[in-house]
């Protein structure tokens, strides 16, 4: 993901435009998200990816064995810190 804040308000503008909708852009920490629990998780208590150099991207679930897609699960982590600054739509 980009640094520079400037290109997310520009995409958000863009969105905007298209949409007709009131979007706001919403910053979080996504520090270590990627490394988060494992979401839909089988097991109790929930695991963690296991990464390595040669599985970076796609790493196994250390409580289900399962491949999970890091970038998906940061992805996954980083809407749900965002949620809490999110209103519910009346
Ligand atoms: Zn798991």
């Amino acid at each position: 993901m980009p640094d520079d804040l400037d290109l997310y308000i520009r995409a958000v503008v863009v969105a905007q435009t298209l949409t007709t909708k009131k979007l706001t852009l919403v910053t979080v920490d996504p520090y270590k998200t990627s490394q988060s629990e494992h979401i839909g998780c089988s097991h109790i208590p929930v695991g963690k990816p296991i990464r390595t150099a040669q599985q970076y991207d796609v790493a196994r679930c250390s409580a289900c064995n399962k491949f999970i897609n890091t970038h998906t699960l940061a992805a996954q982590h980083i809407a749900l810190r965002c949620k809490k600054y999110l209103q519910p739509i009346p």
